[in-house]
């Protein structure tokens, strides 16, 4: 066998990111080659349009894919969370077998002894020896440590690997690097600018619709002490043979893991997927943009669509979601302020942050610009609290792993921010109880937007707010044993208490940050006396729900 080595570079400013592969030619002597191409496909890449299984040859190719107990407990993961990987997993499967594809997966059971190995190259280097597959072919992953030891175990066996661009994302890693370069500022706004122009999404010529790229000023509503009403809730799906079987085998092996699967109600194939998103647009849609920031108690969907998980597996495609929703615009159903809201998440902020995960890791993963090292609360693994907001956004976790963009960003996120967790332990935190959470979407989220570990790469200024803000945008407090008013006391806020002791802390950091001098000038009005005693207050806190 005559190999030569190459490499091929995801284009990236560090120049970290090179994917080495081996071209060879092969004498084939005494072995028979099984399989012409191994192509790999992930847990979140589920769909027959994959530019990777586009082209799969039946008699020449297989599919190959795994559940892998490393990739259940590298981060302790949340038992839904695991039952709607591997059901989903297990449908297409089954759907791409119905289509005539030899499909070679690797199955847990309630008996670890049937594994093939425990981690992921274990598992795959027993199908390889068993296969002799003339190259391994794989979609982008979307996480770094994934896509790192795929490249590494092709190495070790002297196997080229092709690396296939995902067809998925409006914005491939090399077009967001060009986007980049020689930009002074590179911001959502601009970003998502240039994406709606470039796939004339809501534009009239070269005019935004609506004559506004923004409808933020309308979207940020609070209910009001009447509340939010009543609100058609997500379509759920009965489970079948398939989940229920996966559910037994989680419930059996991963039985000491956060989160409980006994409403499990999720999409699990593309025909569910896509009745989810139907229904959103249908009946939650057109009041989407005004109540997006509003929270309530026991209430974890609102007008939110719940479709993150299916869209990150790919049983959704963002294509499809950007469609129909402006479709609901042109057709009356829906007003510019809750599309273009919706659109902007879709096309905007889930390309951006994708874009800006490319372009910095491995490095990013690292970052700790606030320099913080606490552990996440024990109260966000079983939401034992007697602070009603994190109680209420916990509930949802462990029951849906679940909960809305504000209720992560603006209380776990924020009160995770203010204690001055480590962001890579409130990301690893994140990716154990959240459905949709894959690497590539998870950690600009939660070490860049939420924790602003990344020290502005994602936002220019830290999300940081008191009770305040959750007052107003909830009826948390009203049920709440604490007063958002108050920062010493006993009863005192852990928010309110914990925002001016963050201001306190990193006040020389934010000095020169224009957007953060209203909130250092009110601290500044505070006297000695006053910030002695939220310091005071602050260790308690620390120690209480720290
Ligand atoms: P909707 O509110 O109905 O929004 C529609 C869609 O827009 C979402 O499904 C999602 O695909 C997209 N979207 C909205 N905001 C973002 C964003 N900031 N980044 C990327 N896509 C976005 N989203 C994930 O899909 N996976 C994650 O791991 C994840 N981690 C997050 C961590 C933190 C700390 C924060 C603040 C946000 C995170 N988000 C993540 C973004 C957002 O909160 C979720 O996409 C959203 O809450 C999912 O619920 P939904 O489907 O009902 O979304
Ligand atoms: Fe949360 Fe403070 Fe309001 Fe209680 S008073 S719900 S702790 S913000």
């Amino acid at each position: 066998m005559e190999q030569e080595r190459i490499s091929v570079g995801f284009a990236s400013s560090s120049g970290e990111i090179t994917i080495e592969i081996y071209k060879q030619r092969y004498v084939i002597q005494d072995c028979e080659l099984f399989v012409r191409q191994l192509i790999l496909v992930l847990g979140d890449q589920l769909d027959h349009d994959s530019a990777a299984i586009q082209k799969l040859d039946p008699e020449q190719d297989a599919v190959w894919m795994a559940e892998v107990v490393e990739e259940a407990t590298h981060v302790w993961c949340h038992k839904l969370r695991l039952a709607a990987f591997f059901s989903a997993m297990r449908h297409f499967r089954d759907e791409l077998r119905e289509r005539g594809a030899k499909v070679l997966y690797h199955e847990l059971s309630e008996n670890s002894d049937n594994d093939r190995g425990g981690t992921f190259s274990e598992v795959l280097a027993f199908t390889v020896e068993e296969q002799q597959p003339e190259r391994l072919v794989v979609l982008e992953p979307g996480d770094h440590r994934v896509l790192q030891s795929i490249t590494e175990f092709a190495d070790s066996v002297s196997i080229p690997l092709k690396v296939v661009r995902d067809n998925h994302f409006y914005c491939g890693i090399d077009e967001f690097q060009e986007w980049t370069d020689g930009r002074k500022r590179i911001i959502l706004e601009d970003f998502y600018r240039h994406m709606r122009k470039k796939h004339d999404v809501l534009m009239d010529g070269s005019d935004p619709v609506g004559g506004e790229w923004n409808f933020d000023s309308d979207n940020r509503q609070s209910f009001g002490k009447s509340g939010p009403g009543k609100i058609k809730a997500p379509r759920s799906f009965q489970t079948d043979q398939i989940t229920q079987e996966v559910i037994q085998m989680v419930e059996k092996r991963f039985a000491d893991h956060p989160g409980s699967t006994g409403d499990f109600d999720l999409p699990v194939t593309h025909e569910q997927a896509r009745a989810l998103l139907r229904d959103f647009i249908k009946y939650r849609l057109p009041e989407f943009g005004t109540w997006q920031d509003a929270m309530w108690t026991d209430r974890p969907f609102l007008h939110h669509s719940r479709i993150s998980f299916a869209l990150n597996v790919h049983l959704l495609s963002a294509r499809d979601c950007v469609w129909a929703a402006v479709e609901a615009y042109e057709s009356g159903a829906a007003p510019i302020n809750s599309v273009e809201g919706f659109v902007r998440q879709i096309l905007g902020w889930r390309e951006f942050v994708r874009g800006i995960y490319w372009q910095q890791m491995p490095e990013y993963i690292e970052l700790n610009a606030l320099e913080c090292d606490r552990d996440v609360p024990q109260a966000y693994w079983d939401g034992e609290t007697e602070m009603a907001c994190v109680r209420d956004c916990m509930q949802s976790v462990i029951k849906h792993g679940y909960a809305h963009h504000i209720q992560r960003l603006m209380v776990l996120g924020l009160f995770s921010q203010l204690l001055g967790v480590h962001p890579r332990k409130f990301h690893d935190w994140h990716m154990a109880m959240y459905l949709d959470a894959i690497d590539w979407v998870s950690l600009p989220n939660t070490l860049g937007m939420s924790q602003w570990g990344d020290g502005g790469i994602v936002g220019t200024k830290p999300y940081c707010a008191s009770g305040n803000y959750i007052h107003r945008m909830s009826n948390y407090c009203s049920g709440c044993r604490f007063n958002y008013k108050e920062s010493t006391g006993e009863d005192a806020c852990p928010v309110t208490t914990m925002y001016w002791h963050f201001l306190d802390r990193h006040r020389d950091r934010f000095q020169n940050n224009q957007r953060m001098k209203f909130q250092l000038k009110n601290l500044d009005r505070k006297s000695e006396e006053e910030m002695q005693a939220i310091r005071e207050r602050a260790e308690f806190v620390l120690e209480e729900f720290g």
